[in-house]
C-alpha cells in the first residue's frame, strides 16, 4: 500500500519537468532584482532580459555558441566600452538569472503591476539564454509558471547538437515559447539545411542582399521593424519571429542591417 501511495505521489507531484530543483532550495528574488533583470525596450515594445556576452566581475560570459561573424560585428562590444555600467548590470543580471528556479519564477504579481504591455517578453537582447542545459529547464519553468506571457528567445544554442535536441524536446511543444535560430552570413549551407529541415523559425541578419535561403531558395520574410522602421512592432508581429506560435508556420525572418 505504501509503495502504491509513494508511486502515486511521484507521478502526480508537480515538478514542471525540470530536474534543477531536486535540492528544493528557495532562493528569494526581490522585486528590485526583477526590475533590474526585466528592462523595458521601446524598440521591440516589450520587456527583455540580458546576460553578459563576455566575462564580468563575477561571471563567465554566456555567448558560448557565437560565430566568427558575431565576434567581428557585435555592436554590443562597442557599447560596453562606451557605457561601463552595462557590464556591471549584466553581472547583476547573471547573478539573478542563475538563482531562477521553480520557487521564484512565477512573475504573475510582478508583471501585473506593470503599466506597459507584458504579453510578450524576450530572452535576451544581448547574451545567450541557453548557455547550458540547465538554462533550457530554467526557461521551461518560466514558460509553465507564466502562461500569460509569450516568451521569445532568439538563440545560437542550436549549434550545439545536445542543446538543439533538448530545446526541441522541452520547449518547442510549449504554446507560449517562440524560439528562433539566429543565423548570419558565416553559417554554412549544411547548417541552413539542418535547421530548415528541423522546422525551426530562423532569424537571419548580416546581408541585405540575401533574400532567400541558400539551400531551398525559400523567400525570406522581411522584418517590418528593421525594413519599414516600425519601432515597437515586435509586440504585435505575427508573421515574423512569432510565426511558429501565432500562425502555425515556420518563417525565415530577414533583419535589415540599416
Ligand atoms: S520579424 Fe517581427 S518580431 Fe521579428 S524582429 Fe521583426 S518585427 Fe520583431
Amino acid at each position: 500500500m505504501l509503495i502504491i501511495l509513494r508511486l502515486t505521489y511521484l507521478l502526480t507531484k508537480p515538478n514542471h519537468g525540470t530536474p534543477m530543483n531536486t535540492k528544493e532550495i528557495n532562493m528569494t528574488v526581490t522585486t528590485t532584482e526583477l526590475n533590474d533583470l526585466f528592462r523595458y525596450c521601446g524598440d521591440i515594445g516589450m520587456f527583455a532580459t540580458d546576460r553578459p556576452i563576455n566575462d564580468t566581475e563575477n561571471h563567465t560570459g554566456s555567448c558560448d555558441h557565437r560565430t566568427d561573424y558575431c565576434d567581428d560585428t557585435c555592436y554590443n562590444v562597442k557599447l560596453y566600452k562606451m557605457y561601463p555600467n552595462m557590464s556591471k548590470r549584466d553581472d547583476r543580471c547573471e547573478t539573478i538569472w542563475q538563482k531562477l528556479d521553480k520557487t521564484n519564477s512565477d512573475f504573475t504579481d510582478f508583471f501585473s503591476r506593470k503599466h506597459k504591455d507584458t504579453s510578450r517578453v524576450r530572452h535576451m537582447t544581448r547574451g545567450e539564454a541557453f548557455k547550458k542545459a540547465i538554462d533550457v529547464y530554467r526557461v521551461k519553468t518560466m514558460c509553465l509558471l507564466n502562461p500569460d506571457q509569450l516568451w521569445w528567445i532568439p538563440t545560437r544554442a542550436w549549434r550545439d547538437t545536445r542543446l538543439k535536441a533538448l530545446i526541441e524536446k522541452e520547449l518547442m511543444p510549449l504554446d507560449n515559447c517562440a524560439v528562433n535560430a539566429s543565423f548570419d552570413p558565416s553559417n554554412t549551407d549544411e547548417e541552413w539545411k539542418l535547421m530548415i529541415d528541423s522546422d525551426w523559425n530562423i532569424m537571419f541578419y548580416g546581408d541585405d542582399n540575401l533574400t532567400s535561403d541558400p539551400v531551398y531558395g525559400k523567400r525570406m520574410f522581411k522584418c517590418p521593424k528593421t525594413w519599414k522602421k516600425m519601432s515597437g512592432h515586435c509586440n504585435d508581429c505575427k508573421a515574423g519571429c512569432f510565426a511558429q506560435k501565432t500562425i502555425n508556420r515556420t518563417q525565415i525572418v530577414h533583419l535589415s542591417e540599416h
